[in-house]
């Protein structure tokens, strides 16, 4: 009897009595992209039996074979099963997931197989806008998101706020002095390989597959590295084959349960947080919270006092509306800002936009907007809008719904390639 352990497709780790399964494993392996560093003449490329023995040469290297996973809903299964785990001390790993899935978004490849590097600035940068709004105190207290004495993520985040204030984050980060905000950051990148990044994949009592590291590798990170380790691996994570493409796709189902768990938790940690305390929700997650008003103003006096979906006519109090929604890629720049009323923006809520209203809007006067920008102090993030936009469109299945206006849902169709969005490659 010849028996055999390895991964299969989908990462599940079998043991088993060699044969038995590898006709079916094989015949998965089809329908997966095996990848292989280099040319190496003991693997055929060609012909059914031949793929018989390549698929046997490669299990011979697990390594090979561990890292196809590009099903979507495998990946989604897997993350789900870490959120799952187990009771959080902080919300630190819903933050470096929350970062991780709109880092995806916002850099979607164009290629769903191909493995991408996530520079930990970059990653820092995101999590530090996150809890930017959430270190304000909530009815008057500070709202604790670790079990810790210490949370040093927090102590980073408030560093900066000390410096500038009460503000937005863009403008925050724009205003604060470059070694108070070079060193915040680098704090929130070593806490974030040292904590979350670190314990991310690692099951409590999980053995095998269950055990390994499916997003990205981190065997050499630990509870006590340092920067120059950190600066050894380049300052960035790279995300396994089919993992940035399956995040982006996601994202729509993993960001509202992200969030969901975050107020769960954040109540779990604050006693003080009974049943009877309106909107923990609102205060962690609430795009009412920055006021839009100096945008809509000057919205109004570029661009005309009108409707940017239906061209009514708009009085003093018109909503400002978020293109690509806020609940899905959160950006508040005014590249992402356009006058709506009130019936297209209630109609509109959370739905993906149809194409031609973001091209719309990306289509419009970039000058013009610079010079709002300049005027309000208000970032337009304008590059930042066109990649989310891509990355939404990229990673939505065709035909699915999107907003046309009141009334009007029509179905995708990425046929259509949008000027300026550009996402078929
Ligand atoms: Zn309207």
């Amino acid at each position: 009897m010849h028996v055999r352990e390895f991964f299969d497709p989908l990462g599940r780790w079998r043991c088993t009595q060699f044969g038995r399964f590898f006709d079916q494993f094989v015949e998965q392996c089809r329908k997966i992209i095996v990848r292989v560093e280099g040319a190496d003449t003991r693997r055929p490329s060609v012909g059914a039996d031949k793929f018989r023995n390549a698929v046997a040469y490669e299990l011979a290297h697990p390594r090979y074979v561990t890292e196809v996973d590009t099903d979507p809903l495998a990946l989604g299964q897997r993350v789900v099963a870490i959120l799952e785990t187990g009771v959080r001390t902080a919300t630190y790993k819903l933050a470096t997931l929350s970062a991780l899935v709109d880092h995806c978004v916002e850099n979607v490849p164009t290629d769903p197989t191909a493995e991408i590097a996530v520079p930990l600035d970059d990653l820092a940068d995101r999590v530090i806008e996150i809890y930017w709004r959430q270190v304000r105190p909530f009815d008057g207290r500070a709202l604790r998101q670790s079990t810790g004495s210490r949370a040093r993520i927090l102590a980073a985040v408030e560093s900066v706020r000390a410096v500038v204030g009460d503000v937005s984050y863009p403008l925050g980060r724009a205003q604060a002095p470059h070694a108070v905000y070079e060193a915040a950051r680098a704090e929130v990148v070593l806490t974030l390989v040292q904590q979350p990044l670190y314990r991310l994949q690692r099951l409590p009592g999980a053995a095998g597959s269950a055990s390994e590291t499916f997003l990205y590798d981190d065997s050499w990170m630990h509870s006590g590295v340092g920067p120059r380790v950190i600066a050894a691996h380049g300052n960035q994570i790279v995300l396994r084959p089919g993992v940035a493409a399956g995040l982006a796709q996601l994202s729509g189902l993993l960001k509202p349960t992200l969030e969901i768990l975050w107020v769960e938790d954040v109540r779990r940690m604050n006693r003080f947080l009974d049943e009877d305390v309106p909107d923990v929700a609102g205060h962690l997650f609430g795009r009412q919270r920055i006021s839009l008003g100096p945008a809509r103003l000057a919205l109004k006096e570029v661009f005309g006092a009108r409707c940017f979906y239906c061209d009514a006519a708009l009085g003093n109090d018109n909503p400002v509306d978020h293109v690509l929604p806020w609940s899905r890629v959160g950006i508040d720049g005014l590249a992402n800002l356009v006058l709506a009323c009130g019936r297209c923006n209630s109609s509109k809520s959370q739905l993906l936009p149809a194409v031609e209203h973001a091209e719309r809007a990306l289509g419009r006067d970039r000058p013009a907007l610079e010079n709002i920008a300049a005027a309000i102090e208000w970032p337009t993030q304008f590059d930042r809008t066109v990649a989310a936009a891509r990355g939404l469109y990229l990673s939505t299945p065709n035909n699915s719904p999107t907003w046309l206006g009141v009334g009007r849902i029509i179905g995708l169709d990425r046929g259509f390639v949008p000027k300026g969005i550009d996402y078929v490659g």
